[in-house]
């Protein structure tokens, strides 16, 4: 039997007149995705995307893993492809859908023909195959309103289509389509999601990591690498810049007031990240970071780092509870590699008491104390770079 599969592409829908623009990514996107489990001829129709495996050894189970992790897909389908004649459609349909039919109580038949020559219309094609599903699966009622199954017949130019239920895609905006964004990412939770959350979103992403040798690990950043592994599931390759910043957290350490000494730091990082994010053609950067989660954090703290970025800072956690990014972390399996429990160079040096209300002047003020041009400089020239899952092209 003949399967293809058969996608919904969701918010493109409404793209209007840019909408080929996108979709064209969107198959691109697919097919690069799916180019280690079958070879495929991938087509546009209305706002369905088909794709039939060509030849032989189509891996489709591992093909449909791989689609839900495709952004820009609402939902999707797999489906038997028949001929376009009554008795066969349900003969197909009766044996395709055999194990969903053994493992439900209530169906419906829903018909589509856009081949207006089928000799029968919508309503008999329900009809015709409703009663034979009742008479080889007699335990089954026809349910209307509120099936378990919905069985598809989608009557096309060439094939008769048959499926049940949709799967459900990823959603958002093909990777590709947004431009390109920088993501700060640091070994905890909530960073792998905020990357996660923006790349939905269409962004292609890089990463920018600040290591601060010899107090935190090489294990540390491992550990990162691991993450941005799981984020490329979905963004695909993600360039890494690692930063060498003991030097600037030791300065800062030595010449800058304690209570100040994470705000400082802070808007180093922010200084730095967008340096190199100009420096790769990010048009934006993205943080972890939550309102209040913690003293770097408030709204007084987040002012002060905002003043020194020169371009756009994506927050996309800003307004979420914790237990909200835990969930999504859970969903895309980054939340067992983040608990494991390495330092970050957020965490050396902290003080007891950060200030919760740092003002711009006093920051100010305290960073005069420090060799601002040469402690960027470099820490720039000492960057690290690595490309995280280059099998994923984007
Ligand atoms: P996360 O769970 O993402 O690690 P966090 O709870 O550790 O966040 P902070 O340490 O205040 O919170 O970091 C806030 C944000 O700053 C992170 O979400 C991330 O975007 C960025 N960040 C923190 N540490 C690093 C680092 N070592 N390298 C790059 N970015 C970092
Ligand atoms: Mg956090």
């Amino acid at each position: 039997m003949k399967e293809i599969i058969l996608i919904k592409n969701g918010e493109i829908a409404l793209k209007g007149l840019n909408r080929g623009t996108f979709e064209d990514v969107l198959v691109k996107n697919i097919k690069r995705r799916l180019s280690p489990y079958m070879q495929a001829d991938i087509k546009k129709s209305q706002s369905t995307i088909m794709i039939e495996p060509l030849g032989e050894g189509a891996d489709m189970d591992s093909a449909v893993e791989a689609l839900k992790r495709v952004f820009g897909i609402a939902g999707f389908s797999r489906a038997a492809a028949c001929e376009k004649d009554m008795e066969v459609i349900k003969s197909t349909a009766v044996e395709y859908l055999k194990t969903s039919f053994e493992s439900i109580k209530t169906f419906k038949v829903e018909a589509k023909r856009s081949d207006k020559a089928f000799p029968l219309n919508s309503p008999q094609i329900c009809n015709e195959l409703g009663g034979e599903i009742l008479s080889n699966y007699p335990f089954l009622r026809v349910d209307v309103h509120n099936p378990d199954l919905v069985v598809n017949v989608e009557i096309r130019d060439k094939y008769a289509f048959i499926h049940g239920n949709q799967i459900k895609g990823a959603g958002g905006m093909p990777i590709g389509t947004s431009g390109r964004a920088a993501v700060m990412i640091s070994g905890g939770i909530d960073s792998p999601v905020a990357a996660w959350t923006m790349a939905k979103r269409g962004l292609v992403l890089d990463a920018i990591h600040f290591a601060s040798p010899p107090y935190t690990s090489k294990r540390a950043e491992q550990k990162v690498h691991e993450l941005l592994g799981k984020v490329s599931k979905y963004s695909g390759t993600i360039n890494l810049l690692v930063v060498p910043f003991t030097e600037i957290q030791e300065h800062i350490k030595d010449d800058c007031p304690e209570e100040l000494f994470t705000i400082i730091m802070r808007r180093m990082m922010m200084r730095i990240a967008v340096n190199l994010a100009k420096q790769q053609g990010c048009g934006a950067i993205i943080t972890g970071e939550s309102l209040a989660q913690v003293a770097s954090q408030t709204l007084w703290a987040l002012g002060c780092t905002d003043a020194v970025a020169t371009m756009p800072v994506f927050r996309p956690l800003i307004g979420t509870d914790k237990n909200e990014i835990v969930e999504i972390s859970r969903k895309i399996d980054t939340f067992d590699i983040s608990i494991q429990p390495y330092e970050d160079c957020c965490t050396v040096f902290t003080p007891k008491h950060p200030k919760l209300r740092p003002s711009l002047e006093e920051v100010e003020a305290a960073e005069a104390a420090l060799d601002m041009d040469g402690l960027i400089k470099r820490a720039v020239a000492g960057v690290e770079r690595l490309v995280i899952d280059k099998s994923l092209e984007v």
